[in-house]
């Protein structure tokens, strides 16, 4: 069931949503050639208790996720688990994918960035995620439904011959991190939940290079491309206001 929220709820996600902003920014920075996808969950775990805020993905599911955030390179679409052996090298691409809950509402964001300098293909990859997300975002207003969202999204990757990620969708949030409704990255226009206000739900294209099939790694989690290609993500909370969409994991000012 779809939860439909206040205002009162909405001024709660949006503080939830600062501190996803702030830690993703601070990601960004720190992303470089020698750092390793542990460190980088040290540094989104400060951002969190400096905020008083607590990772959603901490102890997530089962097996119980053991990261603050999900840090993914390369062929990792989502759910990297953090590794102190894992050290990036120039020419990778790593998406971080934060959660966070505060005053028991949450917000969720990802971000792929390049480690150093990469390829001409991997900056395309990033670019058209990210235009993806943006395709879908025009549609998430209360005239549309969630599936001219997925069909917005899926259109402009596919047109880039890219692999849509089937299996994992966007999806509802609140009080809880998942809610309903599912917002898949592929589908039908004109089908799918009417957006209404008070809905709140993440839009997040994850797009891959070559084909869309996946496969999960032994630890339960890590899920990749199965031709090894890359993989980058997008993701940004939106909420449905009165006066329209409203992304609140991305200010307008980008210096936090
Ligand atoms: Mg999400």
């Amino acid at each position: 069931m779809i939860q439909i929220k206040t205002r009162a709820d909405f001024d709660k996600m949006r503080e939830a949503g600062k501190v996803v902003e702030e830690a993703l920014l601070t990601l960004g920075r720190a992303v470089e050639p020698g750092i390793t996808t542990q460190e980088l969950d040290e540094i989104a775990k400060r951002v969190f208790d400096k905020n008083g805020a607590i990772s959603s993905s901490y102890h997530y599911g089962e097996p119980p996720f053991p990261g603050y955030i999900c840090v993914s390179p390369n062929e990792v679409i989502v759910h990297g688990i953090p590794r102190r052996d894992w050290v990036l090298k120039e020419g990778d691409i790593v998406t971080c994918d934060v959660c966070c809950s505060l005053e028991g509402y949450h917000a969720d964001a990802a971000r792929t960035f390049a480690v150093g300098r990469i390829s001409p293909e991997a900056e395309k990859l990033i670019r058209v995620t990210e235009e993806s997300f943006w395709k879908g975002f025009e549609k998430c207003t209360i005239d549309h439904r969630i599936g001219d969202v997925s069909a917005a999204v899926q259109a402009h990757a596919e047109s880039f011959g890219y692999g849509v990620i089937r299996e994992l969708t966007g999806h509802g949030i609140g009080r809880q991190l998942h809610e309903d409704p599912d917002v898949p990255n592929y589908g039908r226009a004109g089908h799918g939940p009417r957006i209404v206000k008070g809905m709140a739900f993440c839009v997040e294209p994850m797009i891959s290079s070559g084909r869309r099939d996946i496969a999960l790694l032994d630890d339960d989690w890590t899920v990749v491309t199965r031709d090894g290609k890359y993989a980058a993500h997008y993701e940004n909370t939106i909420i449905i206001t009165e006066n329209g969409p409203e992304i609140i994991t991305l200010s307008e000012d980008k210096n936090v």
